[in-house]
């Protein structure tokens, strides 16, 4: 279990190997002993599953996991996905990033994932929710679900509607469960959810790098601006994360200047409107032939183009030793789980492109879940007793203003100012924080640690410390 990394060829390593050799090479800027280290590192629990499900007229085997990856804090955490690339490995690497990943932003759960081996377009809906169920099911039997047992959330291929499902087998399951609702995140709002949970992980992903862009220091090294305003943006994947990404980083004045999907890329130089977009592929079931841009054939080509940020936001191992020669790009930000392989990194750092990692980059999603479970804990929806109590404090201040200045302020500003915060400004607010602390901490280990080179041995660094204070906490390791 030692530091093998040096010996190791990088381009063959599998997905969860790749996650233990960033944690090796960050592990020598950590205070830990080498027995914590190899307890950080491990799996704690793995859970495979094979059930039945009825197809039309056949029945048909379903291969599905949940990993426990770490149980240093509980619950364990991390989202569900459904693709037919699933297998043991990916789910193990998935869980561990989410070890990483809450301590990072201070969420205090451990790692965990779960996936299904199915495809989700090509499985009829009812099939879905008979899986889903079935998959829930198995995890009550297993004791390997519950509001203080492991929590999980969307991931690649699931959303809102399998929460649900998840939520109400649970439920049928477990009646009289008062926190039950806590046993799953990313559900409806309707069904106990928190607003502003689907678009977090894009939002956390657009609030880091505007906090990672207005550093004037490091945007010279990178040849670069500070600010999002007017930075050209490739984004690959437009779903729930991508989307969210390309919609709310226009907001903040750049410009989408290349989209990748599963059947193609296009790309204009004066930018693409993501909605529109996203029309344009529901009616057409693509991105190929989109009015108004260039269609890039081979949709890998376009993570090549020439751009300021380049947003992966689809699946792992996208950037590879084979292209990164090729990527353009000056900060890549890792909104999808492990899009840079080991061997890949090598070649881009040496590149001197910045590099900002999955554990840091894409936990929005994990923090403003963290929010969901919070508000499923407390029953009570954030801001529901105090907002009109801080609406009236700031009426009665602005009505003290206008004696002492003998002025009216106008009713508009008046409404503006005496605004009391709703959910979703809470949620925003906590996630922007959240965001801004994590990257600050990231930044100041890097800068205090001269042998560490990059952002991500950086973040395993500050993650390993983090997780190896709750062991000592523990009074495990003395
Ligand atoms: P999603 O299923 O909503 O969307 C993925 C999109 O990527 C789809 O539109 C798909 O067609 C596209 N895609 C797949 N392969 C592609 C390829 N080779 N080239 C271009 N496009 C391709 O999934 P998502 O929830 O947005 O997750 C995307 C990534 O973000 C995953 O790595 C996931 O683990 C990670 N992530 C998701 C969340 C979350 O809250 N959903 C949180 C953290 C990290």
């Amino acid at each position: 279990m030692a530091n093998k990394s040096s010996k190791v060829d990088l381009k063959t390593l599998s997905f969860s190997e790749s996650v233990s050799h960033y944690f090796d090479k960050a592990s020598k800027f950590t205070g830990a002993p080498q027995g914590l280290l190899d307890q950080i590192k491990t799996c704690n629990s793995i859970y495979k599953m094979n059930f039945p499900v009825k197809w039309g007229n056949e029945v048909k085997v379903v291969e599905a996991y949940r990993v426990q990856h770490s149980h240093h804090r509980m619950p364990t955490k991390g989202g569900i996905r459904y693709s037919t690339f699933v297998d043991q490995d990916e789910v193990m690497a998935l869980a561990a990033l989410m070890t990483y990943k809450c301590a990072i932003v201070d969420v205090p759960f451990g790692g965990a994932k779960g996936g299904i081996n199915i495809s989700p377009r090509q499985t009829p809906p009812e099939v879905l929710e008979a899986v889903t169920r079935r998959y829930t099911a198995e995890l009550v039997k297993k004791n390997f679900i519950g509001p203080g047992i492991d929590v999980p959330a969307p991931d690649y291929g699931t959303g809102e509607r399998e929460m649900a499902w998840i939520l109400d087998t649970y439920m049928t399951l477990r009646p009289g469960d008062v926190d039950g609702y806590g046993c799953v995140t990313g559900k409806p709002v309707s069904q106990g959810g928190v607003h502003g949970r689907t678009e977090a992980t894009g939002r956390g992903v657009v609030y880091a790098l505007n906090e990672i862009c207005s550093h004037a220091e490091d945007m010279k090294a990178l040849g670069l601006t500070t600010g999002l305003e007017g930075k050209k943006v490739v984004i690959q994947g437009l779903g729930n994360v991508g989307y969210n990404t390309a919609t709310i980083i226009r907001e903040y004045g750049a410009i989408i200047i290349g989209i990748c999907e599963n059947d193609a890329a296009i790309h204009n130089e004066k930018g693409l409107d993501p909605v529109a977009v996203l029309k344009y592929r529901q009616e057409t079931k693509g991105i190929a032939g989109y009015p108004g841009a260039k269609t890039i054939k081979k949709s890998a080509e376009g993570l090549e183009l020439q751009c300021d940020i380049l947003i992966p936001a689809a699946l792992e191992k996208q950037i590879t030793d084979l292209n990164a020669n090729k990527i353009k790009a000056r900060i890549i930000a890792e909104a999808a789980n492990g899009p840079i392989t080991p061997a890949a990194e090598e070649i881009l750092l040496a590149k001197g492109i910045m590099i900002v990692p999955d554990i840091y980059v894409n936990a929005g999603g994990v923090t403003v879940s963290y929010f969901e479970w919070l508000k499923n804990l407390s029953h009570v929806r954030f801001g529901r007793m105090e907002k009109r109590f801080d609406e009236q404090n700031q009426r009665n201040l602005i009505k003290l203003v206008e004696e002492m200045t003998g002025k009216t302020v106008t009713s508009d500003k008046v409404k503006k100012i005496i605004h009391g915060a709703d959910e979703i400004d809470l949620v925003n607010s906590g996630l922007e924080d959240t965001m801004i602390k994590s990257y600050n901490d990231i930044r100041q280990f890097k800068k205090a640690n001269k042998g560490v080179k990059d952002l991500r041995t950086a973040t395993f660094a500050v993650a390993i410390n983090k997780i190896r204070d709750s062991y000592y906490a523990m009074g495990i390791f003395p």
